[in-house]
This record gives C-alpha cells, sequence and structure tokens, in this order.
C-alpha cells in the first residue's frame, strides 16, 4: 500500500506478466487509450474503500457559485451548488452533433445532504447479491471538502461537454433533494432512462499515499434482481475509453493502491452496478484523504480537465 512513485505509475498490459507498473511515456498510455485500452487488465475487487466505508466526515459551508464549465482555475473547491435542474430531468440544447439521439445517466456520488440524514440513508435496500445501505455519506479532503459536492461540480461540468456533443443528459440527483437517492433507485434511473452509457462520479477516502483515479467495471452477477451478464462487456469497454481518456486529459496516473496499475477494478459488492441493465461504471477521480490528490481534487480547472476525459472516453465510447 506503500506509494510507488513521485509522478506518475503507468498501467501495465494485460498480456504483460509483470505485476508492477512498467515504466512507460504518457504518449504510449495515449496510444493505449485511444486504440481503446482494450489490452488493459480489469483486476478485481481489492476494494477502493469508498462505497460505504470511506468514512464519516463534517459538512462545510461554501459559496453557491458555479464556475463556467470552461474555467475556475483557482477555485478551492467550491461552487457546484447552483444551476441545479430537476433530478432525472432531460436537458439536450444541442439538437445536433455525434451524440445526438444518445442518453447519458450521470450519478453524482453521494448528497451533500446524506450528513443531516443517517437514519434514511442507513436504511438497507436490496442490490441482488445482498442487502446493503441505501446511500453513503461519501468522504472529505483533510480540509473537509466534500466528496459529494466534488461528485456534483465534476458531474455539471461533464453534461455540460456531452450536451455540446449533442447528448441527452440525465442525472440521478442534482442537488436538489434532501439526501439519496438510494443506490438501487440510482440504478433504476439509468435503467429506465435507458442510458446508453452511464457514470456515477466519486472520489475515493483511502490512506494518504495512496494515489491516482480508477474506473469500477461491473463484475458479472446473477441473483435475485442483479442481472449484469449483458452489461459487464460494453461496460468494460466503456470503462477502458474513460480510463484513457481520463489519464489524456489530467495526466494522472492510474491508481498505485488497486488495479495493479492498470487503472481498472472489477467489483461485484456496488448496487449501483448490480442493479443496472445498461452499460455503467463508476469512476473514483483520486483520493480525497492524499494531500497531493486533493490539491488537484480541489481544483476547478483539474476537475474541468477530469470532466473531460469522462466526457471523450463516453464520446468514444458512444461513437464506435
Ligand atoms: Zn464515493
Amino acid at each position: 500500500m506503500s506509494y510507488v512513485g513521485p509522478d506518475f505509475d503507468p498501467p501495465q498490459p494485460r498480456r504483460s506478466a509483470l505485476r508492477r507498473p512498467l515504466t512507460v511515456a504518457v504518449t504510449a498510455v495515449v496510444v493505449g487509450a485511444v486504440a481503446g485500452w482494450g489490452v488493459w487488465q480489469a483486476v478485481g475487487d481489492s476494494g477502493g474503500g469508498d462505497d460505504g466505508s470511506d468514512g464519516a466526515a463534517v459538512p462545510q459551508t461554501r459559496s453557491a457559485t458555479t464556475p463556467p464549465a470552461s474555467s475556475d482555475p483557482s477555485s478551492s473547491g467550491d461552487g457546484d451548488d447552483k444551476a441545479a435542474s430537476p433530478s432525472g430531468s432531460a436537458s439536450a440544447p444541442a439538437a445536433t452533433g455525434p451524440l445526438k439521439g444518445k442518453v447519458v445517466v450521470i450519478d453524482p456520488g453521494h448528497n451533500p445532504g446524506n450528513f443531516q440524514h443517517t437514519t434514511e440513508i442507513n436504511r438497507k435496500v436490496n442490490i441482488g447479491t445482498a442487502m446493503k445501505e441505501c446511500d453513503t455519506t461519501g468522504t472529505t479532503t483533510n480540509d473537509g471538502y466534500m466528496e459529494a459536492k466534488f461528485t456534483l461540480d465534476v458531474s455539471r461540468r461533464l453534461r455540460t461537454l456531452l450536451q455540446q456533443q449533442g447528448a441527452t443528459v440525465k442525472f440521478t440527483q442534482d442537488g436538489d433533494r434532501n439526501w439519496g437517492p438510494c443506490i438501487d433507485e440510482r440504478a433504476r434511473i439509468g435503467n429506465e432512462a435507458k442510458a446508453d452509457a452511464v457514470v456515477s462520479i466519486h472520489a475515493d477516502g483511502s490512506g494518504a499515499g495512496n494515489r491516482g483515479f480508477h474506473v469500477i467495471l461491473p463484475g458479472s452477477v446473477n441473483e435475485g434482481d442483479a442481472d449484469t451478464r449483458p452489461i459487464v462487456a460494453p461496460s468494460s469497454d466503456l470503462g477502458e475509453r474513460i480510463a484513457g481518456y481520463f489519464v489524456r486529459a489530467t495526466g494522472s496516473a492510474p491508481s498505485n493502491y488497486v488495479g495493479d496499475g492498470t487503472g481498472l477494478v472489477t467489483r461485484t459488492d456496488l448496487g449501483g452496478l448490480n442493479l443496472s441493465t445498461v452499460p455503467k461504471v463508476f469512476i473514483e477521480c483520486g483520493n480525497m484523504r492524499d494531500s497531493k490528490d486533493a490539491a488537484l481534487l480541489t481544483s476547478g480547472a483539474w476537475r474541468q480537465k477530469a470532466a473531460r476525459g469522462i466526457s471523450d472516453g463516453i464520446t468514444s465510447f458512444l461513437e464506435n
């Protein structure tokens, strides 16, 4: 679990027998991304620590200013609370574009209000393979910047970018409800929208020194209301593209603590994935509890890059 390197620990190709990250140039990574990242390995269930285990944290007060999607380089991490549209609403101002006719559901992880609604979010819901808490608070940086604020901000930036490509975008929540929704409802929103792609936005709450992003792919599950078998392959494709373009847009390294340097992790314990019937992945954009990652996550300019990477990955998936 130690931090492997100061700057960049690139993923390893699937075919490599090495279990440590290879030293390759970012440009090589980008080539892999453009090619679909297909040779890269998804490694299972090493546990990112985010889903329900990323700790209680203290909500903070913050300004209510939405930065323009293309700027805000000096933001300290706040300002994602305006410009809310009704949850689940579709808005697609662009009538044309490569994603015209495509539906993308964005799931901003957690909810800033969850801290005040612990009874509601601790209620158990059925995720097919288990009963699990309805929702969780998410983590924070050591300075108190909430994951639930981060997820909304990145999601809104992502929405703008996808709409510019002509996509119809729906949210599972947009800061417009007091808590939740529950993870089963989050999945249902994507399913009922017949989404072409769904992405759940998160940041992790792991130990200091653990750095980098990872994309979580649904593992094969067929139990109760969960049957991910039809979505495993397309979700893997979606996730590999997002990981590749995320590297290109942010310059961030794949996680140095899960995924063996691939930036990809497969899990079967997440209700939001288990209950999805449409291609879906989670992305943990970084580790809020590491000071170097936190410096990125709290930067509006970096969040814009993150949104760009995710948008490019989704666009690549939907165009192919
Ligand atoms: Zn989370």
